[in-house]
């Protein structure tokens, strides 16, 4: 059942009485999702790092929710598109600055970093959190829907936060709040890193020319002084019930490349196209071509891989064969050796179909975002707390996803790890609710907290195994 807008508002509760923060913390015994039923074993509780510790967060993350939940809202009527999230970064920064942090800004444009010194000598943590909203009409009717506008690409644009980003900037400040509460007991230190343009920047089409979001903090040495021993992240996601953990080892997002193809022919008459050499036709079957790469010639055994043509451009009247015609799409793997791969069988399949007919075609591919790798000795060793805190029945194996992250670009120099939080209202069908980047897209409000219980739990077991 899709989520109506009527149920939307009787969802919203007040703030913050009806914040169900017990039932989360309880761990609700969920009906498993049509995501991994297998996968979503009950297990007995696994004690990891420092219990008392783990108490401390439990207490400081339902003293803040109320606060994550303004947060969230606030940012949430007021997004702001890939490098020019402004107004989000000074919210972020004199958070952190209040909580005595040192605190960088303008770091890859309008990105925020703080640094928090734990009272004690141990490694160093990275959480991130990304600030970007998406060119997005929303239509979730909640009494804090956005009505922003914002300059995509040139042009006017409703903006929203159709991916949840909102919920990820406000989880980290109340991570923060959680953290800096006790510092003095931390053996190590972390860092904030609140990240924009993850999506890609507002004011160019990314062609993989220019660098942003995650890649140019890493350029910039977000991840050294200190250098960071370890990063985690997470992203809300509508597949997955509200409250529940899903994450796995190994490939996890796709990488994400952009190619253009362009086809020249010869124009003549629609009438008679033996007087030229039709663009239009060898296109389509270099569309067809293409998509014989993964189900023919790759193996289907190693790793998934999805190729898509998204745009095809070409002539201006019913009877004239063009002389060109402009491809563009989007290529998905796991596996780097099967990605160059495909790279190269792409470009052979479009200038073959191109000379069988007499026409020219180039093929042109940029690599826009790495896979999203979750390093497995580290998922490994962190999976006990994230099912702790979860609970029984509430965490699963997360299915790869085709869906990129450019997290994927601090996993190339540090062990990372990237989980998801399931923001799906609880008897809403899943696979029905309206996706991440969809005008619909709802977040059930009370599993945010479990998103500052995973990275708080996550930072601070991290630090005390280390001191064994
Ligand atoms: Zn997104
Ligand atoms: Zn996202």
């Amino acid at each position: 059942m899709a989520v109506s807008h009527r149920h939307i508002r009787a969802r919203i509760a007040p703030l913050p009485a009806a914040i169900s923060t017990l039932a989360l913390a309880a761990g609700l015994l969920c009906a498993p999702t049509p995501w991994s039923p297998a996968h979503a074993q009950a297990q007995p509780p696994l004690q990891t790092g420092d219990a008392a510790l783990q108490a401390q967060i439990e207490t400081r993350a339902k003293a803040a929710e109320a606060r994550l939940i303004a947060w969230r809202r606030d940012i949430h009527q007021h997004p702001e598109l890939g490098n020019y999230e402004t107004r989000t970064a000074k919210l972020v920064a004199d958070h952190l600055k209040k909580l005595g942090m040192e605190v960088k800004t303008g770091v890859a444009k309008t990105g925020v970093v703080g640094l928090l010194k734990g009272g004690k000598p141990g490694p160093v943590v990275a959480l991130r959190a990304d600030m970007d909203a998406l060119p997005v009409k929303e239509r979730v009717d909640v009494p804090f829907a956005s009505k922003a506008k914002g300059k995509y690409l040139g042009k006017e644009v409703d903006v929203m936060h159709a991916c949840g980003h909102d919920t990820h900037v406000a989880i980290l400040m109340a991570t923060a709040e959680v953290l800096a509460g006790m510092k003095d007991q931390l053996p190590g230190s972390v860092k904030f890193i609140f990240q924009p343009a993850e999506e890609s920047p507002a004011d160019f089409e990314p062609d993989g020319t220019n660098i942003w979001g995650a890649k140019q903090m890493v350029a910039e040495g977000v991840l050294d002084n200190p250098k960071v021993d370890a990063i985690f992240g997470l992203h809300v996601s509508s597949g997955i019930e509200s409250g529940k953990l899903a994450w796995r080892s190994g490939p996890a997002m796709a990488a994400a490349d952009q190619f253009w193809i362009d086809v020249k022919g010869r124009q003549t008459h629609g009438a008679r196209p033996w007087g030229g050499i039709d663009p239009i036709v060898v296109s389509s079957q270099i569309v067809l071509g293409l998509q014989t790469i993964q189900s023919r010639q790759v193996n289907a055994m190693l790793e998934p891989s999805v190729i898509t043509v998204g745009t095809i451009h070409g002539g201006n009247r019913m009877n004239i064969v063009p002389e060109k015609v402009e491809m563009m799409g989007t290529v998905r793997t796991y596996d780097e050796g099967m990605k160059k791969d495909i790279h190269a069988r792409m470009k052979r399949t479009t200038e073959s179909i191109a000379a069988s007919s007499g026409a020219e075609a180039t093929f042109r591919v940029v690599e826009l975002y790495n896979a999203t790798i979750n390093q497995p000795a580290l998922t490994e060793k962190m999976a006990p707390t994230l099912k702790r805190v979860a609970g029984d029945g509430n965490w699963m194996l997360a299915p790869k996803a085709t869906a990129s992250e450019d997290f994927s670009f601090y996993q190339e120099k540090v062990p990372g790890l990237f989980f998801n939080l399931g923001v799906t209202p609880k008897g809403t069908d899943v696979t029905k609710a309206a996706s991440n980047h969809s005008p619909e897209f709802y977040v059930d409000e009370p599993a945010l907290i479990n998103g500052v219980r995973a990275l708080s739990n996550l930072t601070v077991d991290y630090m005390t195994m280390a001191q064994r």
